[in-house]
């Protein structure tokens, strides 16, 4: 068979020769842009060229600070197939981490939105590497800057040269991507996808037993662009020929209903919060959302409430996956077999709401002190990984591959069981487990238990320092605007549903739980604040 190389480059060839007509809309902060798959493959040509211009070579960074839009959809593109390496940057990230992550991966060029200017004019001094800024705006002139090299976005796509050619010598194994995980401890730690893991994960994300993506497909992602490349659907969207609607900034919940009616969204993906949200905005509002296939939900658990309210109230398919920004991200995902088909109910959804079964194409163990764990769904272990989209080391960090990487598994932190037709349950980060006379309590079940209730908007769970127990489990949860439910009758809710001992000692109400940058539950901000102040008032 043909050694053939494993590129980004292929994908967009494929969508400008065959589907050069199809659409991708773009939401930006001062209009919609429609471009045909022909237009953005000549803009990410005429981008690569002038990246040339401004001495950009094989293997350089590129740094993007960037909604989701069209032109970074381009810069997606264009800089692997030119041979550099895209830096997707989570601009919500702490100012110290920003400077941090921009030095270690060295980048040569940042492509910023406007908006974020402030953000590089402040650590301009400390950021040497970085030659050129790139404003991704729609306005014709730069703004005043203090930044000494400042191009717009647009003048460069009119200099280039729309019919560049891509080097066809890159080979599968070289750097395509890179994304820093977005860290709650620590700094973040670097990963470096290939052109051959990006290749192989967007096959896979269009397996019909993984997310199907396909032609006639319209594609929404939620999930941000800076985070794990969207989970990949913006190079398997354009590989595969999908129109693609990008929502740009400040997105809401009725934003999405809206570009779901008007555009006829087939598939969205976005972290569990962000559904909670629309969830919410479809119980008030009157949208149409019949062209939807499928939500793709992951980054943390989805909770089986949110599950059936999506399939049976509103009759919209609802996919979990897992995944981490080691993983490229999909990793596992939830399809029940046909076998399941004979299960009530109630038994499917609780096979939806596991994060399901490995991806073909990778493998997973799970691992404790005993070794591998049986597949009895029951035995806890940590969830380990590998295969083609998992990564073998993190950037500039021997140390910290050396932690997470033994024997080319990947050990994810995350405490999970399986079951014998290989559903993997996470039950906790191991961080996040509450270890209660040395038995684990998985927080993930508990706060599942709680948001069922139709007056919890958000629940978390986290464990409190204990003296006879070690750490008891605490319930925080947050309402949903008007309802009305006490304490007691939250208990009387779950109690039925846990052993015991699982129950949390207490419950607290509060209006908002903390989320990390990308939306997600951000415990240990709630053990900060909440545990001292629980405590003192015990
Ligand atoms: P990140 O690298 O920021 O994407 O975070 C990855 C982590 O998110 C994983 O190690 C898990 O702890 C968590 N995660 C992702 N997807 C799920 C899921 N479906 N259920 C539970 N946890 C998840």
């Amino acid at each position: 068979m043909n050694n053939f190389q494993l590129t980004t480059t292929q994908m967009l060839e494929r969508a400008e020769k065959y589907f050069s007509q199809k659409e991708v809309v773009s939401r930006t902060d001062l209009k919609v842009h429609r471009l045909t798959y022909k237009e953005v493959g000549q803009r990410c040509r005429s981008l690569s060229d002038s990246l040339e211009a401004l001495g950009i070579k094989k293997g350089d960074r590129i740094g993007t600070l960037g909604w989701n839009h069209h032109r970074h959809l381009e810069a997606y593109f264009a800089v692997p197939n030119m041979n550099a390496v895209l830096h997707t940057i989570n601009f919500r990230l702490p100012q110290e981490h920003l400077i941090y992550v921009i030095n270690d991966a060295e980048d040569k060029v940042l492509l910023i939105d406007a908006q974020f200017i402030g953000l590089i004019e402040a650590i301009k001094d400390e950021i040497p590497s970085v030659q050129h800024v790139i404003l991704m705006t729609d306005e014709e002139n730069i703004p005043e800057t203090s930044l000494p090299s400042v191009y717009l976005y647009e003048s460069l796509i009119e200099q280039g040269d729309p019919t560049y050619q891509y080097p066809e010598n890159i080979q599968e194994n070289d750097p395509a991507g890179m994304c820093y995980t977005s860290a709650t401890t620590g700094k973040p730690k670097g990963v470096v996808y290939t052109h051959r893991s990006t290749f192989l994960h967007s096959m896979a994300l269009g397996l019909a037993e993984t997310t199907g993506v396909q032609e006639e497909d319209v594609s929404l992602p939620l999930v941000p662009m800076f985070h794990v490349n969207a989970w990949g659907f913006p190079y398997a969207a354009t590989w595969f020929g999908t129109k693609q609607v990008l929502p740009g900034p400040n997105v809401t919940p009725q934003l999405i209903l809206e570009l779901i009616e008007q555009e006829k969204v087939t598939m969205s993906a976005g972290v569990p919060t962000i559904w909670l949200g629309v969830a919410q905005a479809l119980e008030q509002g009157n949208y149409d959302t019949s062209s939807l296939k499928a939500v793709i939900c992951g980054g943390s658990a989805a909770p089986k409430s949110l599950i059936a309210l999506y399939e049976d109230r509103f009759n919209i398919p609802f996919i979990h996956a897992y995944g981490m920004t080691e993983t490229s991200p999909v990793a596992t995902l939830s399809r029940p077999l046909s076998k399941h088909k004979e299960l009530s109910r109630e038994e499917q959804l609780d096979i939806k709401a596991t994060q399901g079964r490995v991806v073909p194409g990778l493998e997973v163990r799970i691992i404790n002190e005993n070794g591998e764990v049986p597949a009895d769904g029951e035995t806890m272990g940590e969830l380990t990984i590998r295969g083609p989209w998992i990564t073998d080391q993190y950037y500039n960090a021997p140390d910290k591959t050396a932690e997470s990487v033994k024997d080319g598994w990947l050990y994810t932190g995350d405490i999970a069981t399986i079951d014998e037709d290989g559903f993997i349950q996470v039950v906790d980060r191991t961080k996040d487990l509450v270890k209660s006379g040395g038995e684990w309590i998985s927080t993930v079940a508990l706060e599942n238990g709680l948001m069922a209730h139709e007056a919890v908007a958000e629940a978390s769970v986290i464990g409190i320092p204990h003296e006879k127990w070690q750490e008891r489990p605490l319930g925080v949860v947050v309402l949903k605007e008007g309802a009305d439910v006490t304490k007691e009758e939250l208990f009387e809710f779950i109690t039925p549903m846990f052993v015991k001992w699982w129950l949390p000692d207490d419950i607290v109400f509060v209006n908002e739980i903390p989320k990390t940058s990308v939306g997600k539950f951000l415990k240990r901000a709630l053990r900060d604040e909440l545990s001292d102040y629980y405590l003192q008032e015990q």
